[in-house]
């Protein structure tokens, strides 16, 4: 059986622990690494070997509108929706990108209008992904341009509009705020995985975005892929990576496909008899475990204080499932004006509230960090508080 982390760092106590209060706690990115004790435990059942004569070509299917897409990547995608139920792919065009980050660049480059005098306003809700603003404006391209917060947006014309659910950096499920017909949306669902939140629907919309760095916790792979309903777009998006890395690695791509196969598989032999308890299972028990942790440390003082979320129906876990985000939306309470600095001075580091458009009293903590890191936090906020 997989080892799950209770009999692993929940039992051990603070003195088992090393690091005490002297050592630099970084929690600033959200690098997935938690997951790697899962794969370790898997074994070979994700090793490929690549021969050195195999995936030499730039092409993988000249048929396909995406033709760096490697098909068996591309059946992989499918099957992994169609198991887990979080998104529709029927009749879906799928673009793979370096990442998801290329992918919302390929998007931003499609969705706007080429021949326009002016850029087209990229919004997003506060507070939003803390990379948006500087993806849309570092080249300081003629074609779109970062506008800010989507609830105070209110220019006419054309729009773009970012959204992300569940949230980075707070966790919440969200639906577009700007709600007018001119309106062009990007749904960037790299936590719609049901280890972070009830899957209660699947997702249906015109360009969606999903990223194995946060699903299977695969960041270095930098595998994205995108299902997208317009042909145009799709065709557009893949000039884009075209212009940008002819394409994306296949090495990757087929390494990627192993992966999402073996989560599939892990869901389909669950069941069955003898059956190990699938990554998401596995990483749901995780995850639920971390926040226990977090929410005792901050609820042991009157410092801080966590955001509040409801249960659902999980259509995939087959029952009430938690919101569990990748992220902690932390709030500094009482006169703390500048949470990101206070804890800073207690040597952990975190990305502040401003960041995401929002006040500094707030910060963002990865929750996905080493067993180690993460527990060595929750020792140091509990000291603080005390
Ligand atoms: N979108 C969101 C909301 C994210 O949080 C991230 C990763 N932090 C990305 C996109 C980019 O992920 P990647 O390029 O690793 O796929």
């Amino acid at each position: 059986r997989l080892v799950i982390p209770s009999t692993s760092f929940a039992n051990s106590t603070r003195k088992d622990r090393s690091g005490g209060m002297d050592n630099v706690i970084n929690l600033d990115q959200g690098d997935p690494t938690m997951y790697g004790r899962f794969w370790r435990q898997m074994g070979d059942r994700t090793t490929i070997i690549i021969p050195g004569w195999q995936s030499i070509s730039y092409f993988s299917d000249p048929t396909s509108i995406c033709w760096f897409l490697e098909p068996e990547f591309a059946k992989e995608v499918v099957r992994l929706h169609n198991v887990v139920g979080n998104a529709v792919t029927e009749g879906r065009h799928i673009v793979v990108g370096t990442g998801s980050s290329q992918l919302i660049l390929a998007a931003l480059y499609a969705l706007s209008n080429h021949d326009a005098p002016q850029p087209i306003s990229v919004v997003s809700a506060i507070p939003y992904y803390s990379s948006y603003p500087s993806m849309a404006d570092y080249q300081k391209s003629g074609l779109y341009k970062w506008a800010g917060d989507a609830y105070t947006f209110d220019k006419d014309g054309p729009y773009i509009e970012m959204v992300t659910s569940p949230n980075n950096p707070d966790g919440h499920t969200r639906q577009s705020v700007v709600n007018r017909n001119q309106g062009l949306l990007v749904h960037d669902l790299a936590y719609y995985w049901p280890q972070y939140t009830p899957i209660s629907f699947a997702s249906d919309y015109d360009l969606t975005l999903f990223t194995v760095s946060k699903s299977t916790g695969h960041a270095g792979m930098r595998i994205g892929w995108a299902l997208v309903k317009d042909r145009e777009i799709a065709k557009k998006m893949t000039k884009f990576i075209e212009l940008n890395t002819i394409g994306v690695s296949k090495d990757s791509q087929l390494r990627a496909a192993k992966v999402l196969k073996t989560v599939s598989d892990s869901c389909e032999e669950e069941n069955s008899q003898g059956g190990q308890e699938s990554f998401f299972k596995y990483s749901y028990k995780m995850m639920e475990q971390r926040w226990k942790l977090l929410r005792a440390a901050v609820d042991s003082g009157d410092l801080f204080s966590l955001p509040e979320f409801s249960s659902g129906f999980c259509n995939f876990l087959n029952q009430e499932s938690k919101t569990q985000p990748a992220f902690a939306w932390l709030k500094c309470e009482g006169d703390i004006e500048d949470c990101e600095s206070f804890l800073r001075g207690h040597k952990i580091l975190t990305r502040s509230g401003k960041q995401f458009g929002a006040s500094p009293k707030y910060v963002r903590i990865s929750m996905l960090d080493t067993d180690d890191n993460f527990m060595q936090f929750i020792d140091r906020l509990s000291i603080i508080q005390n």
